[in-house]
């Protein structure tokens, strides 16, 4: 039997994404990280070492499939920094996972917890698989073992996943479990915080699943706060229906903002009058967590989707979709990038040329990794905090780092991203100057 959605979550949605392989997605790094370090001036010794990762890990492992077969996967591990804590980092199940996309997401998880001021550093992880071709169980034996082959190389002082794209609360479980069956029954209670991201009833947080959409919500209202923009009554178009689209298209709905259309892997659908969010989740819980044949909705292509005029684009689904190909069909006031790495240097100059404001992925999306701080807090301390308490911090937390990235745009007259760079390399540079370099 294969995986149903009602069993796992959202598995099921597996892409076809046309990404520019030609562009690699840590070129995009670098080149990212290189305008900031010259602006900043950074540290000569200090850029040679946020240059690289610490760390990259890659499995090779077996598992039995429930036909008797043998297969063998790989898995990733990069570790970017950990200066300011402990390496952090989602795990990706997808087909395109390899060690320079990984590199790339590792980097930006650095930045990201720099940003917001978390103590974390920066990591990320996959398995290079198309999760819709296993059944539950067979996910489940590739997690585990997935889990036993990195062994010590996650823990949670050390090193702590959490969800990402394809993988859920339930994979989560998975891996608390084997990590946790492999310590010594004394201190196995001492461990819960070795992932986030886990369901509730598992040591998980109020306010995780939806975090990253909330994160993202609350940006756009600063956003539109600095602009004096309404956003009743607001316009949105949403690419990537998972985690962090949808519960950022429902969070929208609550400032009256009206959805006219969205696109996953299945395709993309409109609608002018405005799109129910909610009963679109509801609509693709049934469907495999896919979208399409939603009937409330005409279906369009991709390109129209990029190209609807709308005040409020949110990327959500994977890299490189903004593009020197796609960029100049935007017609929006701004780009709040849900997902990492969505919009390639390239993309974003011609939204730069056009006028369109950006709210960069490490600021945008980062609602995700600090409630996982505040998920790892809450089971370090045995705590179990309500959701407004989770709330009101997420929200305390992200428009603080909105306001630092926001000023020193303005101080070094450059665009948000650079700014966003700056705001973390600055941070790291006085970590590392206080601490110096051993020996
Ligand atoms: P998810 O697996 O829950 O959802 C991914 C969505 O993207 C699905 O709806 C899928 O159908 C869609 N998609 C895939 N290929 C597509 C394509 N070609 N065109 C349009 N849509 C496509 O994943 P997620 O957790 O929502 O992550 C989405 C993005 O957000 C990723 O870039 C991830 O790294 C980033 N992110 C996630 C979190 C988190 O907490 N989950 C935190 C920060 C950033």
């Amino acid at each position: 039997m294969k995986a149903s959605p009602a069993d796992i979550d959202r598995t099921a949605a597996v892409e076809e994404i046309p990404t520019r392989k030609s562009e690699s997605v840590y070129d995009n790094v670098t080149r990212q990280f290189d305008k900031a370090a010259d602006m900043v001036k950074l540290d000569e010794n200090i850029r040679k070492i946020l240059a690289m990762t610490t760390n990259e890990i890659i499995v090779h492992f077996p598992v039995r499939m429930d036909d008797g077969r043998i297969e063998m996967f790989t898995g990733y591990r990069v570790q970017h920094n950990n200066a300011l804590g402990p390496f952090k980092g989602g795990l990706r199940f997808h087909p395109a996972v390899e060690i320079d996309e990984v590199r790339a997401l590792a980097t930006w998880m650095t930045w990201k917890s720099a940003i917001v001021n978390i103590p974390f550093g920066g990591a990320k992880g996959g398995i290079q698989l198309d999760p819709s071709k296993y059944t539950l169980k067979e996910l489940e034996h590739i997690t585990r073992r997935f889990t036993f082959a990195l062994g010590d190389n996650i823990g949670p002082e050390y090193d702590i996943p959490a969800p990402d794209v394809n993988t859920t609360a339930q994979i989560m479980a998975w891996i608390l479990d084997t990590y946790l069956s492999t310590m010594s029954p004394h201190e196995r209670q001492r461990c819960t915080h070795v992932v986030t991201g886990k369901p509730i009833e598992s040591g998980g947080s109020l306010g995780r699943d939806k975090a990253t959409g909330q994160g993202v919500v609350f940006t756009i209202e600063e956003w539109a706060k600095d602009r004096g923009f309404d956003l009743r009554g607001a316009t949105y178009t949403v690419q990537g229906f998972g985690n962090v689209g949808s519960w950022t298209a429902r969070l929208m709905k609550e400032h009256g903002s009206k959805l006219i259309a969205v696109e996953d892997v299945s395709g993309a659908v409109a609608n002018p009058d405005g799109i129910d969010p909610d009963e679109l989740v509801d609509y693709a819980s049934k469907n495999k967590w896919l979208i399409s044949g939603y009937p409330k909705a005409e279906p369009i292509d991709r390109k129209t989707l990029l190209q609807t005029e709308a005040d409020i684009f949110v990327p959500a689904a994977l890299e490189n979709q903004i593009t020197a190909d796609t960029a100049p069909w935007l017609k929006v006031k701004v780009v709040a990038e849900g997902a990492n790495g969505p919009t390639d240097p390239d993309g974003d100059r011609i939204l730069r040329e056009k006028g369109i404001d950006m709210i960069p992925d490490i600021l945008c999306n980062a609602g995700g990794v600090i409630v996982s701080y505040f998920e790892w807090l809450q089971n370090k301390r045995s705590e179990f905090w309500e959701l407004e308490e989770v709330d009101c911090k997420l929200h305390k937390k992200i428009v603080a780092a909105y306001g630092r990235v926001r000023d020193t745009a303005k101080k070094y007259k450059t665009d948000w991203r650079t700014a966003a760079y700056i705001v973390a390399l600055d941070h790291l540079e006085r970590v590392y100057k206080e601490r110096g370099i051993f020996p």
